[in-house]
């Protein structure tokens, strides 16, 4: 990646498309196979991708273990809290170029690229670095049988080689959610960005490299998940943890990789999220918000609201507000501003997002707006469009608001109570995030416990504050992460008891 290359981001390559290779050991290095990285806009080729076979992985994961036994491997947390901010720093500077890779891979618009995706790649770095020399550990002062005292404290100390595998919704954000408590923890990580989004990653390595991370304390490699470089990765029997986001199926097959050498996993899984707005809400909030959190990113964030619960009295304005905001979301090239929305990822997704617009229909659903496809007449016809889609008119249990579709599109239905909105909210098999609109105060707390969810927004959505934990209960997780629960996982704890006389 050279800087600002407008081509890239309209999905139309001036040239021929660049190679991406993967970063092993401090070095980038190729592989005899390739694949092709689309843009979301237009259907074209923009990069041809290395794709990494078993041993280019065994090669990333022997060259973290070697940085392990180097002095990395006793560097103290002041030190690596110090590389980290020099990391963020080499991010800074290389925000135009990380804005065009991220832009180029998942089409989103460039103005969230630069508000959004980008600066949250340094900000990972930067609190971390905060949080790994600003937290403590436990100690306990214990009586022991003759009357005297023992004193315990915990040392923290890395894992080892880590595993990072994530999704293409959020590339560069989700993998330095990861990467950046993992070495403040003083670990050395392999990463595998999804098949879809492997530019931001790339231009990642090499600021890593600027930055003077050692050599074999970042490594990535590029490929597929199933019988390629995911699972190579994720079996691997030198790997200590995997850190992994994506679907609930994937992490099954993760797990059962994972069981042969008892492998820690912390899973940031699918989500079928429920927005609840209550009719004392402020409904210009609520209807903004459910707008925002359903077809942000084109409906492709993991905490999307796919099913919202309207109390009775307003469901009907609801819905009008609702489908009206909708239809008028502004589809542009990305570089265009005040975008409100983007292509779905791949022409593979928007066959999936279609054939769950069918489903609705086949099931019974009313579509208020959207359902197809929008027509531009220009390059664009060969991206990844669906149109924004709300729906209403199906029970709980059909597959429609049962399944996570992952696209621009929410299915609203009436409740009565407020037991009935937590039933409802609850009758899911993922329990990811909820939104809450309400102005009552003692409603706005019970919220939280009666919702079985990781997170519960109230009267806002997405709002993150990177100390508070992260994750999913349900088929939406197994973990925390952020602030200490991600130094939690990224660290072995070793308590040691002294016997003091
Ligand atoms: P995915 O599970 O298909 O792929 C994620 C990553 O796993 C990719 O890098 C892929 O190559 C790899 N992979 C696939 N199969 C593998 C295997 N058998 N072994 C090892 N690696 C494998 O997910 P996706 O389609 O890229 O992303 C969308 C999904 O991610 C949605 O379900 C969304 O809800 C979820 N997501 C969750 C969170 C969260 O925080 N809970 C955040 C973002 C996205």
């Amino acid at each position: 990646m050279t800087g600002w290359d407008p081509s890239l981001v309209r999905g139309q390559p001036a040239g021929r498309p660049g190679r991406l290779r993967h970063f092993v050991g401090g070095s980038f290095v190729d592989s005899p196979d390739s694949f092709p990285d689309r843009s979301p806009v237009t259907g074209r080729i923009l990069f041809e991708v290395a794709a990494a076979d078993e041993s280019t992985v065994d090669a990333a994961v022997t060259a973290a273990r070697a940085a392990l036994r180097g002095p990395w491997g006793r560097a103290g947390e002041q030190e690596r809290a110090a590389l980290l901010r020099r990391v963020a720093d080499e991010l800074d500077r290389r925000f135009e170029d990380l804005v065009t890779a991220e832009v180029a891979d998942t089409g989103k618009p460039v103005d969230q690229a630069r508000t959004l995706d980008v600066p949250r790649g340094a900000a990972n770095f930067r609190a971390f670095a905060d949080l790994v020399t600003a937290t403590g550990t436990e100690s306990f002062t214990t009586v022991t049988a003759t009357g005297g005292r023992a004193l315990n404290y915990a040392v923290r100390k890395p894992v080892g080689v880590v595993a990072v595998v994530v999704p293409w919704n959020l590339p560069l954000l989700l993998l330095t959610w990861k990467v950046a408590p993992a070495l403040a923890c003083g670990n050395a990580v392999v990463v595998k960005p999804s098949e879809e989004t492997p530019a931001s990653a790339t231009v990642l390595a090499e600021a890593m490299a600027a930055a003077g991370v050692p050599d074999g304390v970042f490594n990535l490699v590029h490929g597929f998940g199933p019988g390629s470089a995911g699972e190579s990765l994720t079996r691997h029997p030198d790997v200590d943890a995997i850190t992994f986001t994506g679907e609930t199926g994937t992490g099954r097959a993760i797990m059962r990789s994972a069981a042969d050498h008892v492998t820690a996993v912390s899973f940031e899984l699918g989500g079928k999220n429920a927005g609840l707005v209550f009719a004392d809400a402020d409904l210009d909030a609520a209807v903004a918000g459910s707008v925002r959190s359903s077809f942000t990113n084109g409906g492709q964030v993991c905490l999307c609201t796919e099913r919202l619960y309207v109390q009775r009295p307003v469901f009907e304005e609801v819905v009008e507000r609702l489908a009206k905001a909708a239809q008028e979301l502004r589809f542009g090239w990305p570089s265009e501003p005040d975008l409100t929305t983007m292509p779905l990822i791949s022409a593979g997704h928007r066959e999936k997002v279609l054939g769950y617009y069918q489903l609705a229909r086949d099931e019974g659903a009313t579509v208020h707006t959207g359902g197809g496809v929008p027509a531009f007449g220009d390059d664009r016809d060969g991206g990844a469009y669906v149109q924004p889609t709300v729906l209403t008119g199906l029970g709980p249990r059909a597959r429609t608001n049962q399944e996570e579709i992952f696209g621009p599109v929410v299915h609203v239905a009436p409740f009565g109570d407020e037991e009935e909105a937590y039933a409802l909210a609850n009758d899911s098999a993922y329990g990811l995030a909820a939104t809450v609109w309400t102005r009552d105060v003692g409603r706005a707390h019970r919220a939280g416990r009666g919702v079985d969810a990781g997170l519960v927004w109230v009267n806002t959505w997405f709002l993150r504050d990177l100390r508070t934990p992260f994750g999913g209960v349900k088929a939406s997780g197994i973990g925390r992460e952020g602030g200490v629960h991600s130094l939690d996982f990224y660290s072995e704890l070793t308590n040691v008891c002294v016997e003091l006389g």
